[in-house]
């Protein structure tokens, strides 16, 4: 992440919880930083990487404070929790706005949407048209990204057609081996 890009991130959240009324303490902190950190990975984080990541420099520091923070900056829309269909909430950058989250669901990178802005535009006015305002949320679109579509592990998944479709996905991530 570019650092001026990432103070201001950080700037602008702890600002606003401040701004809930919320304490700003040193594990706070932590675990916002943690989060912007975590959250450029190609595979977003999960409560655990990031539990992991802040006890790397507070070890007192466990899963429930961790689990209320997230929650927090959820509520304040700026961060959006997905399940990408392994079973547990992992945690992107929403920063208030409504984004687009495509993610393969071989491997769990994140994929960027061509377009992103035009997507939400058109969908946002659709919306409008029936009198319908979006708020900032995640959408979620889950594929298969190049390096998963042309590997083995990859070769039973729908949308690979024929060679065996619709026998379930075998890679280690879905937890079916
Ligand atoms: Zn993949």
């Amino acid at each position: 992440m570019d650092k001026t890009t990432g103070h201001e991130k950080k700037d602008n959240i702890m600002r606003a919880l401040k701004e809930s009324g919320f304490r700003m303490t040193k594990q706070r902190d932590l675990i916002v930083s943690a989060i912007l950190e975590k959250c450029d990975d190609p595979v977003p984080p999960g409560i655990q990487e990031i539990l992991s990541k802040v006890q790397e420099q507070d070890f007192s520091i466990g899963m429930a404070t961790i689990y209320r923070t997230v929650e927090v900056l959820s509520r304040l829309g700026f961060v959006s929790l997905i399940d990408q269909g392994d079973g547990f909430n992992r945690i992107t950058l929403a920063e208030g706005k409504i984004t687009i989250h495509a993610f393969c669901r071989c491997c769990g990178k994140s994929v960027a949407v061509p377009e992103e802005n035009k997507l939400i535009d058109a969908i946002s006015e659709l919306a409008h048209s029936e009198d319908f305002t979006l708020i900032p949320q995640a959408f979620r679109i889950c594929g298969l990204c190049s390096d998963c579509r042309d590997s083995d592990v990859a070769r039973d998944l729908p949308g690979k057609r024929g060679r065996g479709a619709g026998r379930g996905c075998h890679c280690k991530r879905r937890g079916q081996d």
